[in-house]
């Protein structure tokens, strides 16, 4: 598709920089004894003049456009020339979002597949994003049904943006630490089996994000992060195996130190022998990464679930809250059983719920916080009145129904700052 010219008046925009100045400033940035970005943009296809435009005038030299093909009704994010520039006809940037494996664990062939298919259909630009764990293609209009085709038949998808379920997250889990409770990259696996419409239809009031993370030092910042959190904890009192105990102390371990690290009061020491309260233990996991493997996390294994967090949203930054404490995971067989717990009340109750009742653009925090949290309980969980009264008549102190297990792994100052941070979110709510 060749692109026309668009009517463009001059006296609307400001004049582009002079050619030498770009061309001056790009140059300097392939200068220096690092790697230029300039220079490795140079080797692909992309406009990397209209690259130089914006850094010199200060502003982006691309406008929102948008992009269509049958099929593909999510996942196509699409710019242009801004008229600023002065390029007549525009140049179009389109990028496909690519649902990738799970922790964005690659295999060399995958790897070399989507090198050729952004060769092949883009510009040959790939974009790999940590946090969102998205694989970003460029790809050249004419040809995003081939991408598409090209994708399907190495078995990926493209999808995630709108108003969808967002890439899915997992933390690497068993895959590479020894900490994960249950294995995070076959729950994020059967999330797609079972949700797949939901990534590739936009059809919510806005976004929605599922994360999973193997315990609860929650490293994707899931809790913060995610609309749906799936943290591995257990219950009851860390399993403590005293053989190795002895030799982390004999090795210079420090049990003092261990016993005032717990933010609880959880553990004891006669002496010869310590001791973890399990119903004090809030599982902030200090215990366990301070002595691991002499302690580990407790035999009674199962997920915590939780709801509702989001770094921008409506009414500001919020932990996500504890909606289900516990479904127990008895054996690794069991994860999908247990998943399903879940999907009964997030994919059958919740979600159903939010779609009929959400504003446009909230979160499902938002709403929670809108409809209240005992009403969320009540009418979206549809939780039976008993459980909801309990879960929000619970006390401070019992950190999983009120803050969440992040919480008890900030420092003084940061629980100070997001509770203060809350509280005015909550204030401009009002
Ligand atoms: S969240 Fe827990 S299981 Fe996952 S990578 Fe971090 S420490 Fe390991
Ligand atoms: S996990 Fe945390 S709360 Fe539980 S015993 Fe260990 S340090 Fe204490």
């Amino acid at each position: 598709m060749a692109s026309e010219e668009l009517p463009i008046d001059p006296s609307l925009w400001p004049e582009p920089p002079p050619k030498e100045k770009v061309e001056e400033y790009l140059a300097e940035l392939e200068k220096g004894p690092w790697p230029s970005h300039v220079t490795e943009l140079k080797k692909t296809k992309y406009p990397v003049y209209i690259y130089g435009m914006g850094l010199v005038a200060g502003v982006t030299p691309w406008a929102t456009s948008a992009a269509k093909a049958p099929g593909i009704y999510s996942g196509v994010l699409s710019r242009m020339s801004h008229p600023w520039t002065r390029i007549n006809p525009p140049i179009f940037e389109d990028h496909a979002r690519v649902l990738i494996p799970s922790a964005q664990v690659f295999t060399t062939t995958l790897l070399r597949f989507l090198i050729e298919a952004s060769r092949r259909y883009g510009w040959g630009l790939m974009q790999f994003i940590g946090g969102t764990g998205d694989v970003v293609l460029n790809v050249v209009r004419e040809k995003l049904i081939e991408l598409d085709v090209f994708l399907r038949r190495i078995g990926l998808d493209i999808g995630g943006s709108g108003d969808v379920m967002r890439n899915t997250v997992s933390c690497p889990g068993p895959l590479l630490c020894p900490y994960a409770i249950y294995d995070t990259l076959k729950a994020r696996d059967f999330t797609y089996s079972c949700l797949i419409d939901w990534a590739t239809y936009p059809q919510f009031p806005y976004k929605i994000k599922f994360k999973y993370s193997g315990c609860p030092i929650d490293c994707l910042k899931a809790q913060a992060r995610a609309d749906y959190v799936v943290i591995g904890t257990w219950r009851g009192a860390p399993d403590i195996d005293n053989e190795r105990l002895k030799q982390w102390i004999e090795e210079g371990g420090d049990v003092e130190e261990l016993v005032k690290s717990c933010p609880t009061g959880a553990i004891s020491w006669d002496g010869s022998r310590l001791n973890i309260d399990g119903s004090k233990c809030v599982k902030c996991m200090e215990c366990i990464r301070r002595t691991y493997p002499a302690i580990k996390p407790g035999r009674e294994k199962g997920l915590t679930v939780l709801v509702g967090g989001t770094i921008k949203s409506r009414t500001g930054p919020k932990l996500a809250k504890v909606l289900i404490p516990f479904i127990p995971l008895p054996s690794p067989d069991k994860l999908e059983e247990a998943l399903m717990t879940m999907f009964q009340v997030i994919r059958d109750r919740i979600v159903p719920k939010w779609d009929e009742e959400g504003w446009r653009r909230e979160r499902i925090g938002d709403t929670l916080i809108r409809v209240t949290w005992h009403r969320f309980l009540s009418d979206f969980a549809k939780f039976d009145p008993d459980l909801a009264a309990k879960i929000t008549k619970a006390k401070p102190t019992e950190p999983y129904y009120t803050y969440g297990i992040t919480f008890f792994n900030m420092s003084e100052e940061q629980k100070k700052k997001y509770l203060e941070d809350l509280e005015k979110a909550m204030e401009s709510w009002q």
